[in-house]
């Protein structure tokens, strides 16, 4: 019995070995969709290949090669991006997209999850549209963004893959609390937890309603009534209890931390990134370095409020205050090695403006082009625990594809300016959209 079990296998793996070796032949009925690229940018290396040809079946890359070694079947679909170079899709590792660009206290009082569902609708597709072929959503009212990634998985509405936290846990009267309104009113955050016991709950409870990750507020923030960015706000006994049920439940950790000792804290309790750390410090390099942790800065929102935001006056003095101090101290962080992934905050400002991210990583902290790519690429893919999946083009991953006028590298600029979109072998701009 054994033997034969032995001998079965032993013939399925030939079999599978054989296969793999033989040309690609296509499986019976998968149709291929051939992206005919001028010029095909490998975000790994910087190197910048002529004439290749991506050969898609199903959700994935089946191969890449030169395009004169990739002759069109009978059946075949092809997309010529003869003039354009190709390069994969854009990651965001810190959208908000249920939400929008107000800040009346008003207008945020009388949000609801119903409103944030419609608004992460339509927001989903700006930001794929706009060449994000995935994102990282960290904060929403309610569990409405598991129900959008829920639905742009079915297939009922574009959007970027999602990996999604639920409400983002703090302390009472944080960053992550509701502020606005006197005690009569009894408002409460959807994800205020304080004390081991509180935290471990919600953790546990943010998991059980469908979310990929855990979002914490380490400190105080700028968008928020009557708190302090410099200020820590979860203790480390705190985020400790939260980072380990969150990655005993397979589940990482993003920490929104502005002041330095917040930062130091969440990274030594062990939390996969760091959002923002606009008061960084040397200690709090020195950490993030040593335990490899991610900083997701989100600069451009700075640039956009200065020119466009109109705040109520208990946030702006806060937002001019972290502006004057952040670039300087993330460019000395970047230049220190500290891994970059690149996040937004997009809903801070419109959705769909994030790669106006990278030109403030390059045109004003000097950081090189590629390195930007790799953040909005590689990196932000490793931080989501997605490199088998996306943030390059190999065979195996997503058809997560975008294409551009020029090169990336000698203008990051042109990414603001994305001509053509694929996500998981589906063409939604450019040649061959659906719709
Ligand atoms: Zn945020």
């Amino acid at each position: 019995m054994m033997k034969w079990k032995s001998f079965a296998l032993a013939v399925f793996v030939a079999i599978g070995v054989a296969a793999c070796l033989a040309q690609p032949a296509a499986q019976p009925g998968a149709k291929r969709t051939l992206v005919r690229a001028g010029h095909l940018l490998d975000v790994k290396s910087g190197k910048l290949l002529d004439s290749q040809t991506i050969v898609v079946v199903g959700e994935t890359i089946q191969s890449i090669a030169p395009t004169a070694q990739v002759q069109a079947q009978p059946g075949d679909t092809v997309i010529d991006l003869g003039g354009m170079t190709v390069l994969p899709g854009l990651i965001d590792v810190h959208t908000h997209l249920t939400m929008n660009t107000d800040f009346d206290p008003y207008h945020e009082l009388t949000s609801t999850d119903a409103k944030e569902a419609i608004n992460g609708v339509v927001n989903a597709k700006t930001t794929l549209m706009a060449g994000f072929t995935s994102v990282r959503n960290v904060g929403a009212g309610g569990y409405t963004d598991v129900d959008l990634r829920d639905a742009v998985n079915s297939g009922q509405v574009p959007g970027p893959h999602m990996l999604v936290s639920g409400p983002a846990m703090g302390i009472t009267g944080g960053h992550c609390d509701e502020n606005l309104l006197p005690i009569q009113y009894h408002v409460i955050g959807d994800g205020v937890a304080d004390g081991i016991a509180e935290v471990q709950h919600k953790v546990r409870q943010n998991i059980k309603y469908g979310a990929d990750l855990i979002k914490i507020c380490a400190t105080g923030g700028v968008l928020s009534k009557g708190d302090d960015p410099q200020a820590s706000q979860y203790t480390l006994e705190e985020m400790q209890a939260i980072v380990a049920d969150a990655h005993r439940l397979g589940r990482k950790v993003a920490a929104h931390a502005h002041g330095a000792q917040g930062i130091l804290w969440a990274t030594e309790a062990g939390v996969d990134s760091i959002e923002h750390g606009s008061y960084i410090d040397d200690a709090s390099i020195a950490a993030m370095k040593q335990r490899g942790t991610y900083l997701v800065p989100t600069l451009y929102l700075e640039d956009w409020m200065l020119e466009k935001g109109n705040l109520p006056a208990f946030y702006h003095q806060k937002m001019v205050d972290v502006s004057a101090v952040a670039k300087g101290n993330i460019k000395r962080a970047m230049q220190a090695g500290v891994k970059i992934a690149l996040g937004t905050d997009a809903a801070v400002y419109p959705h769909g403006l994030n790669a106006h991210e990278l030109d403030v990583y390059v045109n004003q902290l000097g950081m090189a082009p590629l390195a930007a790519l790799q953040a909005a690429t590689v990196n932000a893919a490793d931080l989501m625990g997605w490199s088998a999946k996306t943030g390059s083009l190999e065979a195996g991953k997503w058809a997560d594809i975008i294409a551009v006028d020029t090169n990336p590298l000698d203008d990051v600029r042109v990414l603001q300016n994305v001509k053509f979109v694929m996500k998981a072998g589906v063409v939604y701009k450019g040649q061959g959209a659906v719709q």
